[in-house]
């Protein structure tokens, strides 16, 4: 038997395991529900990117991880170790990586209406670099900047007009986003212009994200063509030297068995060839090349464990198997419809007698996790994994119905260790006057 995500097997007593470890025994010592990670696995998606930037770019670049993926202080303390940078988007990501102990020249803070406050805080602590998204943004750090007698390193957000998502791209004069600014109405050009003659800002690089969950190489060779050309452009055209490219994140990963990923390793691969190749065509210095995978790092690496309450059978309709958790903690299907594999944790093998929906414990009709999925014979109070949940999870999770968020347990070499604690009930009113 197979499972969507690698870092699972079945143990002696019959027990799925995450790591090595019995998750029957990891919800008896944690509770349900609860968010558990394989962090081994974690740093072998690091180093699968850290690695590739070394086999095919000779090591000239950098892997962001995307922390809105996951943002608490202990995966940012593995991202240190790792020797990656990371990325956030708000003053409360950055706080909390600064917290970790992660090196401010790493972080590179991106958002499309960073406030004054946190841009403020951002120079404050040294953040490495900014990437900007429009003119008014632009103005305020330089203003920031001088103020402070700093000189800020940025570089831009550019919609490349490309927009890929699993399975298709277009490329279209996609503009309508609230990201960046765009590249064919000359948007990106000018506010590179503006930028070069501010005192206090320093362009040092062009960022873009083209999508997300895709399973192609091809957008992002296309993505790499056109602003390895846009690049060359501000070289010829006003002698602006810019020495990073960002190609951001969107990495498609393995959710249900119709899945197929491309290995991580060749996104650089395909990339590092047509950067070179513009390169040498176009006569400019090889960019270093700068990647900010979230999902592909950590969504792969984790599971929610749950324990089943209410089993409720609508003859002729459809069977709902209700969880001790739901939209409150994995909100992706009711946003988007997201799909998930999920097993029994004690009988993971078992043959799947039955189609029924999980649904959640809130109060919304909406609140399922899986639609129609089958699973063998279900009873109350069976552990339940839905898997591949380690991204835009927890860092997704809300209190509705005043439900508290749960915890986050990393397994390292087979063994458990908390990341983030169980909320309580006194953390649910610690805010309220
Ligand atoms: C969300 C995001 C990422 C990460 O995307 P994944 O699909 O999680 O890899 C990277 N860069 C930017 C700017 C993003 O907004």
């Amino acid at each position: 038997m197979s499972f969507v995500m690698k870092c699972l097997g079945i143990n002696e007593n019959g027990n799925l395991t995450i790591g090595g470890c019995d998750l029957k025994e990891i919800a008896e010592a944690y509770g349900t529900p609860a968010y558990i990670m394989d962090e081994d696995e974690i740093r072998a998606n690091c180093r699968i990117y850290t690695q590739s930037i070394k086999d095919h770019y000779d090591g000239k670049g950098l892997v962001l991880y995307a922390s809105k993926a996951l943002s608490c202080k202990y995966i940012y303390q593995i991202m240190k170790e790792e020797g990656m940078g990371v990325d956030v988007v708000s003053g409360g990501e950055l706080y909390t990586a600064l917290e970790a102990g992660f090196p401010n020249e790493k972080i590179y803070f991106h958002g499309n209406n960073k406030t004054v406050e946190e841009i403020a805080f951002a120079l404050s602590k040294g953040v490495g670099r900014i990437v900007v998204d429009n003119e008014q943004e632009l103005s305020l750090i330089n203003q920031l900047s001088g103020e402070s007698g700093i000189t800020t390193k940025v570089l831009f957000r550019i919609k490349p007009g490309i927009d890929a998502h699993t399975h298709s791209f277009i490329q279209t004069g996609q503009i309508d986003s609230k990201f960046g600014v765009a590249l064919e109405n000359g948007e990106a050009e000018q506010i590179m212009k503006t930028a070069h003659q501010m005192p206090n800002i320093e362009v040092v690089g062009v960022h873009c994200h083209i999508g997300s969950q895709i399973f192609e190489l091809a957008p992002f060779e296309l993505a790499a063509e056109k602003m390895m050309n846009f690049i060359a452009d501000m070289n010829d055209r006003y002698r602006i030297h810019i020495h990073e490219l960002n190609l951001g994140g969107g990495f498609g990963i393995k959710y249900v068995e119709e899945d197929r990923p491309v290995n991580y390793d060749r996104y650089i691969q395909a990339v590092s060839r047509v950067v070179k190749r513009v390169a040498k065509e176009r006569n400019i210095a090889l960019p270093s090349i700068l990647m900010e995978p979230g999902r592909s790092i950590v969504a792969p690496a984790g599971l929610t464990l749950y324990t089943v309450g209410t089993i409720k059978n609508i003859p002729g309709i459809r069977t709902y198997v209700s969880v001790d958790g739901g939209m409150g903690d994995n909100p992706r299907h009711i946003m988007y419809g997201s799909e998930y594999e999920a097993a029994l944790v004690e009988n993971p093998n078992g043959e799947k007698t039955n189609t029924v929906t999980v649904a959640g414990k809130c109060c919304e009709s909406g609140d399922i996790l899986i639609r129609d999925i089958k699973l063998p014979e279900i009873h109350s109070g069976d552990l339940l994994a839905v898997l591949s949940t380690g991204a835009y999870n927890y860092s997704m999770a809300s209190n509705y119905n005043r439900i508290p968020r749960p915890p986050v347990v990393m397994i390292q070499n087979g063994l458990p260790k908390l990341a983030v604690k169980r909320e309580t009930y006194e953390d649910l009113v610690r805010n309220d006057v």
